[in-house]
C-alpha cells in the first residue's frame, strides 16, 4: 500500500508531515513517487491565508477526478473549520483527521544532516489577525527529556544541525508542571550527568542543554516573539553553537496598529530589544515578519513600519498583505485598504528590506 503527502504552509507543517510519513511507514506502507500511484493521499493543510485554503480546494477537486481515486485524508490547520462546513466544502474528502492522530509515529526525515524538531504546539497569544490559536489550540510543550533524547538519537545517526519549532519558542515549557523535576529526569543521559543550569526560563535551559550535547553543530529556532524574549534567552542565544540568524516578527512599526493586532509591545520596546540583542551578539542578523494593509492602517502608520525597518536594518523580511480570516478578532474590522494600496506598501518594504533599495 502506498501513501502520498501534500504539505501546505509553514515549517511546523513540514515537521508534522515527517511524522505522518513515519506513522505510515510504521504500518508497513511505502511512499508513492506520484500522487496517481497512491492508495491514500494526506493533505496537510494551512489556514493562515485564504489563498492556502483555496489551493486545498483545487487539489481535492483534481484528486476527485483521478481515474483511480485515492482515499483523501485532510489534516492540519483547516480542521479548525466546523466539520459540517468541511463536509459541505470538500465532499470528496473521505476522512478529516486531527494532526495529533499521527504524532505516535517517529518522524521520517529525508534530510540526513538537518532536522526540524517541534518543541511545542499551539499558541496562547491570539494576535487578532491569526488563525493559529484556533487551528492548533493552546500551547502544549513537549517534555524536556523527550526533546533531549530525540536530539541525542539524531546526533548518533549523524545529524549535525537542528531547528527547534514552536509558534512562540520563548514560552516553551511554561505550561509544563514541575519543570525542574523534568530536568532531574534526564541526568540519566551520560554526557549530561553533571549538567547544572544557571537559568530559570525553560527555553533558555533547553538551549543550554542541547548546546551541551556533543555532535550538535548548530541550533536554530523559530519563532521567537518580541514580548517574552528575556535576558536569559538572549544570553543563551549568545552560546557559540546557536544560529546567528534570529527571526523576530515585528508585524508593524506603529503602536496603534500593534495594539489593534494584540501584539504585546510598542515600537520603542521592539527597538530597545533589538539594541540589547545586538549589544550582546554583535554579529546577529535579524529577520522579521511584517503585515501591510491591516484594517485602518494609514499612510503615516505604514511609514512607521518603514522607519522601523530602516532603524533595525533587517537582514530579510517576510512581508504579508493583510487578508481577513474568518473567526479571528480582526475579521470584524473593516478591511478598508484597497488591494492596490496594500500591494504598493508591500513593494516599498520588499524593495527596502529584501533588495536594499528605496523609492
Ligand atoms: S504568536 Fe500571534 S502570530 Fe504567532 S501563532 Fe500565536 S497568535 Fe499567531
Amino acid at each position: 500500500m502506498k501513501y502520498f503527502i501534500k504539505t501546505f504552509g509553514c515549517q511546523m507543517n513540514v515537521a508534522d508531515s515527517e511524522r505522518i510519513s513515519g506513522w505510515y511507514q510504521q504500518k508497513g506502507w511505502q511512499e508513492a513517487g506520484e500522487v496517481s500511484e497512491a492508495d491514500e493521499v494526506i493533505i496537510n493543510s494551512c489556514s493562515v491565508r485564504q489563498s492556502a485554503e483555496n489551493r486545498v480546494y483545487g487539489l481535492v477537486n483534481n484528486l476527485s477526478k483521478l481515474k483511480r481515486k485515492p482515499k483523501i485524508i485532510l489534516t492540519g490547520c483547516m480542521l479548525r473549520l466546523p466539520k459540517r462546513v468541511l463536509i459541505k466544502k470538500l465532499p470528496a474528502v473521505d476522512e478529516f483527521r486531527p494532526i495529533k492522530d499521527f504524532y505516535s509515529g517517529f518522524p521520517l526525515r529525508k534530510d540526513k544532516n538537518h532536522a526540524w524538531i517541534p518543541i511545542s504546539n499551539g499558541c496562547n497569544n491570539f494576535c487578532t489577525y491569526c488563525v493559529v490559536p484556533y487551528a492548533r489550540g493552546k500551547e502544549i510543550s513537549r517534555p524536556l527529556e523527550e526533546i533531549v533524547c530525540e536530539v541525542e538519537e539524531l546526533v548518533n545517526r549523524g545529524y549535525k544541525e537542528i531547528t527547534l519549532l514552536g509558534q512562540n519558542v520563548n514560552s516553551y515549557g511554561k505550561d509544563l508542571k514541575n519543570f525542574q523535576f523534568s530536568i532531574d529526569n534526564f541526568h540519566s543521559i551520560p554526557q549530561l550527568l553533571n549538567f547544572q543550569t544557571k537559568y530559570e526560563t525553560p527555553f533558555a535551559i533547553l538551549l543550554e542543554v542541547l548546546h551541551q550535547i556533543e555532535g550538535v553543530g548548530k541550533i536554530s529556532f523559530i519563532t521567537s516573539n518580541p514580548w517574552d524574549l528575556n535576558d536569559e534567552i538572549i544570553e543563551a542565544i549568545s552560546l557559540p553553537k546557536i544560529d546567528r540568524n534570529l527571526h523576530l516578527p515585528v508585524q508593524s512599526g506603529d503602536d496603534e496598529i500593534l495594539k489593534k493586532m494584540n501584539r504585546k509591545y510598542t515600537k520603542k520596546k521592539y527597538l530597545d530589544l533589538v539594541k540589547k540583542i545586538k549589544k550582546k551578539i554583535p554579529e546577529i542578523k535579524i529577520s522579521t515578519d511584517i503585515i501591510v494593509g491591516f484594517p485602518g492602517e494609514t499612510e503615516e502608520q505604514f511609514m512607521e513600519s518603514v522607519k522601523l525597518a530602516k532603524k533595525v536594518g533587517f537582514d530579510k523580511a517576510y512581508i504579508a498583505i493583510y487578508s481577513p480570516r474568518e473567526g479571528t478578532a480582526a475579521f470584524k474590522l473593516k478591511d478598508n485598504i484597497s488591494f492596490r494600496e496594500k500591494k504598493k506598501r508591500w513593494k516599498i518594504l520588499d524593495e527596502l528590506i529584501n533588495h536594499n533599495r528605496t523609492f
